[in-house]
């Protein structure tokens, strides 16, 4: 056997097999290996001409494949199958090795990795990677931590199989020190939840309020993909409400079950906010609105509530919603945006990292699932003002949500009205009217607090903690 492969890769479903392939493609040997020796064989008898791999059957075999230092992927299952590959590894490996994880791990898992893994000199590289499968093979975006002695060798390997931005950025970066790159990765699936869930009701107002078809929609949608909506997301929207069942010849749409499922990424976004203290409102109501979906019980012994039913408008007034709900939606997403980066500035105090937010953005402009044209212009503002306090800060998204808003309040008005819920436009516009509010009502919530709790208030005239002595001596 060889022993000069100058990568590996143990976990060849579809993840790994892909990625292992997107090595091979680009030049690099690769040792392959996966629990399943099968999946292994499989993998070279039907893609080995594609470049040169390195078959492993067992640990030993594979470890010894691999040039020094060793750069071992994993792209297993997440959660306890990661520690067990550890476990398996390690002790094969010498210092200066790198595991790297390109599995979904929650970054504090990564971060109690990487620390173990530091002990015995081994650098563990907590990896993101988006873009699904197909991305995996043809170039996926890429958020590795890690120490930055890791990178040295590893980022030029990464930046070669990842995807490139439209101005030939290759879509990888070193997010920061041990759970940097998980951590990213998370927020960016929270943001993807969120955009989905801003589509999804952007379909609903077109449905229900202005009263198009599917089809109708889906041309609507291709529209806005022209547009500064361009993404990933609005294209593939598209195709989704465009495609007919071929057992019914009905909208593909209307034959699947409205109950969206998830895998964790989302909550995790949310559970972190709650813990870093960051109102991630728009990505909070995505998960819920999942959750809600999955609820068929409740929701069918709640079927007879009263309520309006949307009466769709006339042919006059259609064309002019839709623009409405254009605004509305790109409204909205500025705000989701707001909430996911603020997340990653936040963890990225909090964990000393030094998350570089702008190059967040860039990495974000090809290969993932939220690849759009507008992180182009995220990138811009935090390139401009690398210490923006809120994207929402950046002059030209301030511009354009002023420009937005009178249609954006429009569209929750019809919405309201009609009984349609929109739990992320109506979120993201309370919280962009909140930022904006001279005084919010948390000074009664204070008072309250004070009054049953004696937890004391600030004054606005004066220095110090308070407390008033309620029903009694002031
Ligand atoms: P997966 O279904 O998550 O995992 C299957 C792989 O894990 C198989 O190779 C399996 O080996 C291996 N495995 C499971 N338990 C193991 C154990 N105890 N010891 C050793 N190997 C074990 O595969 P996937 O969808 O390709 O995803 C791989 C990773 O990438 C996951 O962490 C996932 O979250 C992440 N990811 C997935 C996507 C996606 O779109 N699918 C996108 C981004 C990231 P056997 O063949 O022997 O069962």
């Amino acid at each position: 056997m060889s022993t000069s492969a100058q990568i590996g890769v143990t976990g060849l479903a579809v993840m790994g097999r892909n990625l292992a392939r997107n090595f091979a493609r680009n030049g690099f040997s690769v040792a392959v290996h996966n629990r399943t020796a099968a999946k292994t064989r499989a993998l070279v008898e039907e893609f080995g001409h594609e470049g040169t791999f390195v078959a492993a059957e067992s640990a030993e075999e594979f470890v010894a494949a691999l040039e020094r230092p060793r750069r071992l992927v994993v792209m297993v299952k997440a959660g306890e199958p990661t520690d067990a590959v550890i476990r398996e590894f390690a002790p094969l490996l010498e210092p200066g090795d790198m595991i790297i994880d390109g599995g979904n791990a929650h970054f504090a898992d990564t971060r109690r990795r990487e620390k173990e893994l530091r002990e015995q000199g081994i650098h563990f590289v907590g990896t993101g990677v988006s873009g699904g499968e197909e991305g995996a093979l043809n170039g996926p975006s890429i958020m590795p931590g890690g120490s930055v002695e890791s990178y040295a060798t590893l980022g030029p390997m990464l930046e070669k199989i990842s995807a490139k931005a439209a101005d030939g950025t290759p879509c990888v970066t070193h997010c920061g020190p041990d759970g940097a790159g998980h951590f990213v990765k998370m927020v960016h699936n929270g943001i993807e939840y969120a955009d989905m869930q801003l589509i999804a009701e952007a379909y609903h107002l077109l449905r229900e309020v202005a009263g198009y078809s599917p089809a109708e929609i889906a041309d609507i949608f291709r529209t806005w993909n022209r547009g500064r909506l361009d993404s990933y997301l609005i294209e593939i929207t598209a195709e989704v409400l465009s495609h007919v069942d071929a057992a019914t010849g009905k909208p593909f749409v209307d034959v699947v079950q409205d109950r969206a499922e998830q895998k964790g990424t989302g909550r995790w976004t949310v559970q972190i906010a709650l813990d870093l203290g960051v109102p991630v409102s728009g990505i909070a109501e995505a998960v819920f609105a999942r959750s809600l979906s999955g609820h068929t019980a409740l929701r069918e012994a709640s079927r007879d509530l009263a309520g309006p039913t949307a009466q769709p408008l006339g042919e006059a007034e259609k064309a002019a919603f839709a623009d409405q709900v254009e605004q509305a939606l790109y409204a909205s997403k500025i705000v989701s945006y707001t909430q996911g980066f603020h997340e990653i500035q936040a963890g990225s105090e909090e964990y000393g990292w030094d998350i570089d937010l702008g190059a967040v953005a860039a990495i974000w402009r090809g290969g993932c699932i939220i690849r759009a044209a507008f992180l182009d212009r995220i990138r811009a503002a935090y390139d401009a003002r690398a210490d923006l306090p809120s994207l929402l800060s950046d002059k030209g998204f301030a511009e354009e949500i002023a420009t937005a808003q009178d249609d954006w309040r429009a569209v929750l008005v019809a919405a309201t009205q009609q009984g349609v819920p929109t739990p992320g436009f109506s979120a993201a516009l309370a919280y962009y009217d909140a930022l904006r509010a001279e005084r919010l009502p948390a000074a009664l919530t204070q008072g309250q607090r004070d009054f049953f709790g004696a937890h004391t208030y600030r004054r606005t005239d004066r220095e110090g903690s308070f407390h008033t002595l309620w029903g009694g001596d002031r």
